[in-house]
C-alpha cells in the first residue's frame, strides 16, 4: 500500500466543476488584476478570523514581510520569535531589516510564553508567535507580555487558519496577522497566496500600498516596496475552498482522534491544549526513535515529513549569527515526525498506518 502525505488532485467531479466555473467567471468578466473576487476573499478572511479588514497578498512570507513594513519594523529593531518554524518567518524580519531573537519552545511545538519576557530589550519592538501545526501559542499570555512592555504582536497563523482558543479564531490577538494559502495549507489555492489582518483602517490602507510598489492610488510610490498582488485567479478557486473548510477540518479532527486514541502509549502525541481547537495542519508525533520510524514508514510506502528538519537560526544562511538557548527545540528537532492526516485518507489507510506504527514499536521491544 502506498499512503500520499497530501495529494491535491482534485477527485470530486462536483467540487471540479465549481472550481472551472470560478474560474470561467473570472476570465468572462475579465478584472485579472485585483479583481472582485481578491475583495470577496478578503472579506472571507476578515470575517473568519473575527477582524474588520484582510489584505489579501501573494503568499504568507510575503504576509509576513508587509506586517513588519507595516508597522515600521526594521533595522535596529528586535523581534521575538520561534526557532521551530519554516524559513519564511526569520527571512521575513530579517528582509524588514530587524533583528530576531529566539525563544525556546515547548513540548507543544509553539513558543515557550514564559521565556519571552526574559529575552526583552529596550530594542525589543514586536513579538512574532507562530501557531504551528494548527495549535495556537499561549496568546492572553503572550498579548499580556507585549501590553506590559509596549510591543506589537504579530502572529503567523499561516497553519492555523480557523483554529481557536477560548473560543477567538487564530488571527484575533495580534495587532496583525498572517495568513498562508499556499497549495498545502489546509484552506489553500492551487498555487501561491497569503493575506494579513487587522481591525486598523491605517494599517490596511499601507499594506495595500505596499502590496504594490508603495504606491498610493497605484501611482505615487510612498514607500519603496515590491509587487505583492494576490491573482484574481487564485482568489476565485480560494472562494469555492472556503465553502469546504469546516468538512476538512472536521476530518482533520477526527483522523488526530484515530491516531491519538491508536498510539498514545508508544509515542508522544500531540496535545489539544485546554480550550484549543487544533486544526491539525499536520499530525506530529514525537518520539526517541524517530529515524528509525521515519525509515520503516517510508520502507512501507507510507509518506512523511520532519518539519522541519532544521530549525531556523541553523539555516546554512544564519547559523552563527545570533545568540542563543534553545536547548528544548534542539531536542523537539530530533524527535518529531509528521504522519498522513489529510481529509482524502481512506479507513484503510489510517488503519495501514497504524498498524504499521504499531508493528515498528513491538518488533523493537522483541
Ligand atoms: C507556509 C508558512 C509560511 C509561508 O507561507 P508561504 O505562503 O509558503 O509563503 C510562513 N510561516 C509558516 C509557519 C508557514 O507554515
Amino acid at each position: 500500500m502506498k499512503v500520499r502525505y497530501l495529494n491535491l488532485s482534485v477527485d470530486d467531479q462536483d467540487h471540479k466543476a465549481r472550481l472551472l466555473a470560478a474560474l470561467e467567471k473570472v476570465f468572462t468578466h475579465g478584472t485579472i488584476i485585483l479583481g472582485p473576487e481578491v475583495e470577496a476573499f478578503e472579506q472571507k478572511v476578515a470575517a473568519a478570523c473575527g477582524r474588520r479588514y484582510a489584505v489579501g497578498l501573494s503568499s504568507g512570507t510575503d504576509a509576513l514581510y508587509i506586517a513588519l513594513r507595516t508597522l515600521g519594523i526594521g533595522p535596529g529593531d528586535e523581534v521575538i520569535t520561534t526557532p521551530l518554524s519554516w524559513i519564511a518567518t526569520l527571512n521575513a524580519i530579517v528582509i524588514a531589516g530587524a533583528t530576531p531573537v529566539f525563544a525556546d519552545t515547548g513540548t507543544d511545538l509553539n513558543i515557550d510564553a514564559g521565556r519571552i519576557e526574559g529575552l526583552i530589550t529596550s530594542r525589543t519592538k514586536a513579538i512574532v508567535p507562530v501557531h504551528y501545526t494548527g495549535q495556537m501559542c499561549d496568546m492572553d499570555r503572550i498579548n499580556q507580555i507585549a501590553e506590559k512592555y509596549g510591543l506589537d504582536v504579530i502572529e503567523d497563523a499561516a497553519q492555523s487558519f480557523m483554529a481557536s482558543q477560548s473560543g477567538r479564531p487564530a488571527g484575533s490577538f495580534g495587532k496583525l496577522a498572517c495568513f498562508s494559502m499556499n497549495a498545502m495549507k489546509v484552506y489553500h489555492s492551487y498555487g501561491e497566496a497569503g493575506a494579513v489582518a487587522t481591525d486598523d483602517e491605517a494599517h490596511r490602507d499601507k499594506m495595500i500600498a505596499l502590496r504594490y510598489g508603495g504606491t498610493i492610488n497605484r501611482e505615487d510610490c510612498h514607500y519603496p516596496s515590491l509587487n505583492f498582488r494576490l491573482h484574481t485567479l487564485q482568489a476565485a478557486l480560494l472562494l469555492v475552498e472556503h465553502d469546504r473548510i469546516n468538512g476538512i477540518i472536521n476530518k482533520r479532527r477526527e483522523i488526530a482522534q484515530l491516531y491519538s486514541k491508536a498510539l498514545s502509549d508508544i509515542v508522544e502525541c500531540p496535545v489539544e491544549n485546554p480550550g484549543n481547537r487544533h486544526i491539525y495542519y499536520s499530525y506530529t508525533i514525537q518520539t526517541d526513535s524517530r529515524n528509525e520510524l521515519q525509515a520503516y514508514l517510508t520502507e512501507r510506502g507510507i509518506e512523511n515529513k520532519i518539519q522541519h528538519p532544521i530549525l531556523m537560526p541553523y539555516h546554512t544562511a544564519y547559523r552563527g549569527k545570533y545568540q542563543l538557548s534553545i536547548p528544548e527545540a534542539e531536542r523537539i528537532q530530533q524527535r518529531i515526525l509528521s504522519i498522513p492526516n489529510h481529509e482524502k485518507l481512506k479507513d484503510e489507510e489510517i488503519d495501514y498506518v497504524i498498524s504499521s506504527i504499531r508493528q515498528f514499536f513491538e518488533a523493537k521491544r522483541a
